[in-house]
């Protein structure tokens, strides 16, 4: 059981907030707030260099972490600054061509769609079940051997729905295309383990139920995929003669030489918070939140749930009748309540198909106390 106490004592913000938006950027604990605030102080009387060489082992450390956070090897493991960034790098890496196929669920998340766009692939959207998951026999019969990817987004940025992995896995290597797993909205509050799921790749962000610093974001490139990337620096690779260099081996080769190092401190921090709590205890709580929530806002008049699925994430999603979302944004944050609002422009295709325009958006993380779960529901009557 997490001791809710001593958690919440962790996380100054969450008392003067009820802190209700983990899946678009969550309050950090003071773990990692100290780290980053340290090495940026070290920074300042040392220099950057000698600042990051005295903590050389903590950085190396990272990718153990990681590893262990997301169930692969260590050389698997690459930081990035968004999980945009990995996302993209990781797809660039595929050097998809026009004719190549790329299957993504109807939940995909516009900067994704997007890259594929300008890149000139067509996007071909796999149809969901009646419960809002991806079909996986509807995926079985679009598949064929010009196939080279399937994009999985585990769970997306607009609400509740939990997509499944390992059908979706099973299925796409049958024709030996690779599944990239989006794991943006996962990382953090439910178990990813690339191994026993079998993905390929996996991008996450750190800001979000992770609780890391802004800017930062990690790749996860399974051995098995054997993906280089097609753009590397003077980190990814040797020059060892005027023409001649050697690429690191392993996801490092993914990263680019400068960043920011009081920040993948602090998303390390964020990484080993996380293992301490123990993700399956995680899990629990902010499941048992998200339930409290919904069941309480199904009560109350005019508002209407959005969320798709069948075990649901930690992302509730709603609008209230003659309210905009902005209107039931703002009016909850006058009442020190914190949450987001989702657009149809982030989940176009699933938006669209359910003709909806926009969504509130209340993500209670572990963190966030059954009493303020039901201020909220309070709070929410009054709009
Ligand atoms: C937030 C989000 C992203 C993008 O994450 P960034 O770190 O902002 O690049 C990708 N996918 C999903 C499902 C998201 O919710």
């Amino acid at each position: 059981m997490i001791d809710l106490d001593a958690i919440r004592a962790d996380t100054p913000g969450c008392r003067d907030l009820v802190f209700l938006d983990n899946a678009g950027s969550s309050l950090p604990p003071r773990q990692v707030l100290d780290e980053v605030q340290a090495h940026l102080r070290r920074e300042a009387e040392v220099g950057g260099y000698r600042a990051a060489a005295e903590r050389a082992e903590d950085l190396e450390e990272g990718y153990a972490v990681f590893a262990e956070l997301l169930g692969c090897e260590p050389h698997e493991v690459a930081f990035t600054d968004s999980a945009t960034r990995s996302w993209l790098a990781a797809v660039d890496a595929m050097s998809l061509s026009p004719g190549d196929r790329v299957l993504v669920t109807e939940v995909e998340y516009h900067s994704n769609a997007l890259g594929l766009l300008n890149l000139g692939i067509k996007i071909e959207r796999i149809p969901s079940d009646p419960s809002g998951r991806v079909d996986v026999d509807a995926l079985r019969d679009m598949l064929d051997s010009r196939v080279r990817l399937v994009s999985l987004v585990h769970v997306p940025t607009n609400g509740g729905l939990v997509n499944p992995i390992e059908p979706v896995v099973e299925a796409a290597h049958s024709v030996g295309a690779l599944v990239l797993l989006d794991a943006c909205q996962s990382i953090g509050q439910l178990p990813v383990d690339a191994a026993a799921l079998g993905v390929d790749v996996i991008s996450g962000t750190g800001r979000k139920w992770l609780r890391g610093p802004r800017g930062t974001g990690v790749l996860v490139i399974r051995d098995q995929t054997g993906l280089r990337p097609r753009l590397i620096d003077g980190k990814a690779a040797v020059w060892e003669d005027s023409d001649t260099f050697t690429v690191a081996q392993g996801a490092r080769a993914f990263e680019l030489w400068e960043y920011g190092v009081a920040e993948r401190l602090g998303l390390i921090a964020a990484a080993k918070y996380a293992l301490r709590l123990g993700i399956s205890e995680i899990t629990a709580a902010v499941s048992a939140n998200a339930s409290l929530a919904r069941s309480l806002l199904a009560g109350i008049p005019g508002v209407t749930l959005h969320d798709l699925g069948g075990d649901k994430s930690g992302i509730v999603s709603f609008t209230k009748a003659g309210r905009s979302v902005e209107e039931v944004r703002d009016r909850l944050w006058d009442k020190g309540i914190a949450v987001s609002c989702s657009y149809s422009s982030s989940t176009r295709y699933d938006m669209t198909r359910r003709g909806i325009d926009a969504v509130v958006r209340a993500s209670p993380h572990y963190f966030v106390s059954p009493e303020q779960v039901s201020e909220f529901a309070r709070a929410l009557t009054d709009v």
